[in-house]
């Protein structure tokens, strides 16, 4: 599906969904079984843990949402083919749909980041907003009139870590439905908590253990550092380590066999 047929879907009152509703009824051809109303949307996809993890609940539950990949990074400029490449999969296997990448031009960059970005592509959110990746999210799936339907974002709320940080309303499904609603985003706010989850953990407990699932969930990485392995050593790769240790999961990320989380994971 190509990035206009998806916005004609998400924008209320299209052609797409005049011609969907017009066709429903006294048609000969059987109907396809309708998604409940109000389950569409988008869903915030890295191809970590949290988001495929997430994804999967959602489709369970019955959400049929278009992953939509944010290609960026805070720290060390663009993201690689291979990490492309495995999200592109993990989202089709999640969620059962195609999924959609916002690539920034440097150009645009100033527009999603600010004017400090104008100087640099290697850095494109400036310090005094690095704390506010998600929202900045949000304003890219309003300018393509993606956000007025349902809208996932792996996040587990605030917390002291979060609060720590000053990124409490960028994590917080309470803060990023504030900040939707400023943004003029018709759409619904979606995290974690709306799906009984409070962190990895969670998440693979509410997942499963079972053949597909495994196979995607160990398939994630969610390092921060973005070596050819994952690190082993930054905040994320060991909270991913010692989720897999506590839900009893076999962890076969390939982290770097000395660090914390390759410690861990060798049990
Ligand atoms: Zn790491």
């Amino acid at each position: 599906m190509s990035v206009e047929e998806i916005l004609k879907l998400a924008r209320p009152g299209s052609i797409a969904a005049r011609t969907s509703q017009a066709s429903g009824a006294g048609k000969s051809k059987p109907a396809k079984p309708r998604k409940a109303k109000g389950k569409k949307g988008v869903v915030l996809f890295s191809g970590g843990l949290d988001s495929v993890g997430l994804a999967i609940l959602a489709k369970r539950q019955g959400y049929d949402l278009t992953p939509v990949f944010m290609s960026h990074r805070a720290n060390v400029g663009n993201v690689t083919k291979k990490e492309l490449t495995a999200a592109r999969e993990l989202a089709k296997r999640a969620t059962g749909n195609t999924m959609v990448v916002f690539k920034p031009k440097a150009k645009r960059l100033a527009d999603w980041y600010g004017p400090a970005v104008q100087y640099t592509t290697r850095l494109p959110v400036p310090a005094k907003r690095k704390n506010w990746r998600n929202r900045i999210f949000l304003d890219v799936l309003k300018d393509a009139g993606l956000a007025d339907g349902i809208v996932l974002v792996g996040v587990f709320g605030g917390g002291e870590r979060a609060a720590q940080a000053g990124r409490a309303s960028d994590v917080s499904k309470k803060g990023l439905s504030a900040y939707l609603k400023k943004i003029g985003g018709k759409g619904t706010v979606l995290t974690a908590e709306d799906f009984g989850t409070r962190d990895k953990e969670a998440v693979l407990r509410a997942v499963g253990n079972r053949k597909r699932t495994r196979e995607l969930l160990t398939a994630t990485e969610s390092c921060l550092m973005y070596f050819a392995k994952p690190c082993g050593n930054c905040w994320s790769c060991v909270d991913r380590a010692e989720a897999f240790q506590a839900a009893g999961w076999e962890d076969k990320t390939g982290y770097r066999p000395k660090s914390t989380a390759g410690r861990l994971a060798k049990g």
